[in-house]
């Protein structure tokens, strides 16, 4: 007798949202969660991360407020508030998941736990002792962790993981940010609209690489703009760390150069959390850090499933939970399951400006040579909205297959666009062509309408620029 239907191991957003749907299904489930019901993204990822950008966000409208008619002198913050702030916010949401589970009629179990023979869990319980489970479905959901860097790793005083970077208790003067995808730019461009110092090094030739080029490039144009320091083709040879700031070593295009910050961020990436998982007796392959999975999200040990950061990326939190449906309504037997379109997960980075896409860069799209490609661009300056907004500055890409009128990807840079790009992933969905995009009416005025001139523009037909 199985002791419960489901066991989820991890309460993020890959475990919660996986065991919310499971007791939708009738499945009695439970998840084992050894820190804070869900998980980094709630606790040390997305949310608080968005609070503090919220707040850099306000800092830099405040000292832009003479261009929408206000005098205000002095403006000054209190770093501890913001901080203080972020974490309440990040509290309350999982506070939220705590009062979810109990809800939809989940167990948590407060622990740590691993697979033990066929059809087994065992939970090393945080306060007193042991437990085993039965249950013919196992979901590892327990998520990743920042990545090291071999020479540079983080001592977590002067070098810092992104959860050190959300929590100081001084505001650093200045700041060198490894790595220049989501995670460190987002960092970089919190501290520098708060008046930080920043430099970013990235060893690739742009910053955040798996976007469109043009936006990669029009994202790096913004931040110099603004008076970040950015170094790509460029590396970290060494960190000496003093008393309270470090010297660091780079490699900028081939020429040594050394620079004196208070603190370092590394935001090099993640590796799954696969380790005392139990897994070497079972038959889950683990590949370069994360486990492989097929597209129902089932590893190849009967009954063990993985989903989101532990598994293959892209490693964002819609993705887990969308894997963590998916892969129970695939457990349940469910007709209506479908696999996940890579294709169709959109990425945002929450900077200013922001960033967002879904679907092919114009690079890889044209790599294929699969496609007759229609490219179509509209800059937010053409736009009434942006411009009342003051937010003149940015970009709507979108590229389609001319033959077919698929749309292939959507890029873009500005005031909202992570709002934005929602409306380009339910096209993708319905797989709606650039027709059924020109013949939808879009109100007036709003950032929305980009996206259509950008479609427009795409087939020659673009009306306000
Ligand atoms: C700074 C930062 C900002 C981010 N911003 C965004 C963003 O804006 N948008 C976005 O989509 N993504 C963002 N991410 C990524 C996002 O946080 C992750 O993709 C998401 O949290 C993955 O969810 P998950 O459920 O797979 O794992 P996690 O959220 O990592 O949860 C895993 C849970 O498993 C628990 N666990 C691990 N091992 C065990 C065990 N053996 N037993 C019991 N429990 C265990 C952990 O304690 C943890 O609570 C960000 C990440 C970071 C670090």
């Amino acid at each position: 007798m199985a002791d419960y239907d489901i066991v989820i191991i991890g309460g993020g957003p890959g475990g919660y949202v996986a065991a919310i749907r499971a007791a939708q299904l009738g499945l009695k489930t439970a998840v084992v969660e050894k820190e804070q019901m869900g998980g980094i993204c709630l606790n040390w990822g997305c949310i608080p991360t968005k609070a503090l950008l919220r707040t850099s966000e306000i800092n830099h409208l405040l000292h832009s407020l003479d261009a929408y008619g206000f005098k205000a002198e002095k403006v000054s913050f209190d770093f501890k508030k913001i901080i203080e702030r972020s974490r309440a916010v990040a509290n309350q949401l999982a506070n939220g998941v705590r009062h979810l589970m109990k809800k939809n009629k989940v167990t948590v179990i407060e622990g740590t736990a691993q697979i033990k023979g066929r059809q087994g869990v065992e939970i090393e319980l945080l306060i007193d002792g042991k437990m085993s489970l039965k249950t013919p479905n196992v979901i590892l959901a327990t998520g990743a962790r920042a990545r090291q860097f071999p020479g540079l790793e983080a001592d977590r005083k002067l070098v810092w993981t992104y959860k050190e970077a959300m929590i100081p208790e001084k505001m650093p003067n200045s700041l060198l940010v490894i790595g220049s995808g989501a995670i460190g730019v987002e960092f970089a461009s919190f501290y520098r609209l708060i008046g930080a110092d920043v430099t970013i090094v990235e060893v690739q030739d742009r910053i955040l690489p798996v976007e469109d080029k043009e936006i990669s490039t029009f994202a790096q144009k913004s931040f110099e703009k603004q008076g970040m320091k950015i170094h790509t083709s460029s590396t970290v040879k060494a960190l000496k760390k003093n008393k309270n700031s470090v010297t660091a070593t780079l490699e900028i295009q081939g020429k040594s150069q050394e620079i004196m910050i208070d603190r370092v961020i590394l935001a090099v990436g993640i590796e799954g959390n696969t380790e005392n998982l139990g897994l070497e007796k079972t038959k889950v392959k683990v590949e370069k850090g994360h486990i492989v999975t097929n597209e129902w999200c089932a590893t190849d040990e009967p009954g063990v499933y993985a989903i989101g950061d532990v598994a293959a990326g892209p490693w964002l939190a819609h993705k887990a939970s969308h894997e963590g449906v998916l892969c129970v309504e695939k457990i349940k037997g469910l007709k209506t399951v479908h696999p996940m379109k890579k294709t169709n997960i959109p990425g945002c980075t929450y900077s200013y400006p922001q960033i967002a896409s879904v679907g092919l860069t114009e690079e890889a799209a044209k790599a294929t040579g699969k496609y007759d490609l229609k490219v179509g661009r509209f800059p937010y300056i053409g736009n009434g909205k942006a411009i009342a907004m003051g937010e003149p500055e940015g970009l709507v890409k979108t590229i389609f297959d001319g033959k077919t009128g698929e749309l292939l990807g959507a890029h873009m840079i500005g005031a909202e666009v992570t709002e934005l790009i929602q409306g380009f992933c339910l096209a993708k969905t319905l797989e709606a062509t650039e027709q059924e995009i020109i013949e939808t009416i879009f109100p007036h005025p709003t950032l929305s309408e980009m996206m259509h001139e950008s479609t427009l523009d795409a087939f020659g037909r673009v009306i306000h620029f």
